[in-house]
């Protein structure tokens, strides 16, 4: 069943055949063990998308084309990118890797780099792994490429739209994904006090925007926030995007609260953690797992972005 409330971020990727099915019955909810809080599986959510994206290629005629720029030898860059690429080749899609030892790098060479897919029209998404080396000036790298292959929704020209309310540019994918999850869980937004912790161009400030289209009340928070338990308290949907591990602990936590986890970390014992204590759930109505929650949905909403990017030549965007 399709949601019977269609985001507004969701317009441009419903035009091109993208649907959110809506998960409404508490019963068949999976539980995290033993609590009553519903897990937001991002690995459920991303299959279907996957599925989705391989079923509308069938009725287009171009195959869906990223081309990722990748830099230096950060390992956790490079499990990422491996991610991305292996999520692309699953769905019968073309991934392409370039790879840049940080030695040669320099901005006017990945700008050419840019250039040069920016001119290929069998490329239909450019993705430039992050963090660029520091001597790199990443803004430039960044503001070359085109703004009909930016699949991060990352270039100013996509921001501002977003920021304006229009939902014909390409939006970021990490909280396009969150998005998605909270309404085919059906989370009701409209009216809710949403709390996002963390301010970045990528994540923060995008799902903030994105929160604030469907009519939530949005509070940022950031490091310079004083008294961060005490907002994060007030929140109906507490968004954890701090970097920060176990940053969000039960006493944060509004009963009844929805929280999604972005963070991704590794604890001592080199186990995947969040930003939000696991404590955290007992005192909750959904929460998105780490691993498995918003990680998968970023890489499912790069395919959508793709897909959306290569259907959309020729037709209005
Ligand atoms: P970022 O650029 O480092 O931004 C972190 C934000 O959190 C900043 O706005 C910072 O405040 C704020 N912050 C840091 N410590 C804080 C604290 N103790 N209390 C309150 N606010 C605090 O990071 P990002 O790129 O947005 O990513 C955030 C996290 O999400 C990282 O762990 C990243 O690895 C993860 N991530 C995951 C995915 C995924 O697919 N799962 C995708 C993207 C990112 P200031 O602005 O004041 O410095």
């Amino acid at each position: 069943m399709e949601t019977l409330l269609p985001l507004k971020c969701w317009t441009r990727a419903q035009q091109h055949g993208f649907r959110i099915p809506q998960w409404t019955d508490p019963l068949a909810h999976e539980k995290f063990p033993g609590t009553n809080c519903t897990v937001l599986s991002g690995q459920k959510l991303s299959e279907e998308f996957r599925n989705q994206a391989k079923e509308l290629a069938k009725s287009n005629s171009i195959k869906p084309n990223l081309t990722v720029l990748l830099v230096g030898e950060d390992p956790a860059s490079r499990v990422y990118v491996s991610n991305k690429t292996k999520t692309f080749a699953q769905a019968g899609f073309g991934s392409h890797l370039i790879e840049v030892p940080a030695a040669e790098a320099t901005t006017e060479l990945l700008q050419k780099w840019v250039h040069k897919l920016n001119a290929d029209p069998s490329v239909h998404g450019i993705l430039v792994q992050l963090p660029l080396p520091k001597h790199v000036d990443a803004a430039a790298v960044l503001g070359a490429i085109v703004l009909e292959k930016d699949v991060d929704g990352f270039l100013p020209g996509n921001v501002g739209l977003l920021a304006t309310g229009q939902f014909t540019g390409t939006l970021s994918c990490t909280p396009f994904g969150v998005m998605a999850l909270l309404a085919a869980y059906n989370v009701s937004l409209a009216g809710k006090n949403a709390v996002v912790i963390g301010r970045s161009n990528i994540v923060g400030k995008p799902m903030g925007l994105m929160l604030l289209s469907e009519d939530c009340t949005v509070t940022y928070a950031h490091s310079r926030t004083q008294n961060l338990q005490g907002v994060c308290a007030q929140a109906d949907i507490l968004v954890a995007a701090a970097g920060q591990a176990l940053l969000v602990k039960p006493e944060f936590v509004k009963p009844g609260a929805v929280l999604i986890d972005v963070g991704m970390h590794r604890d001592s014992a080199g186990k995947l953690c969040g930003d939000i204590d696991p404590d955290c759930f007992s005192k909750a109505s959904f929460a998105s797992p780490v691993p498995k929650g918003v990680g998968p949905m970023t890489i499912a909403m790069l395919l959508v972005n793709t897909c959306i990017n290569a259907w959309g030549q020729g037709k209005a965007q």
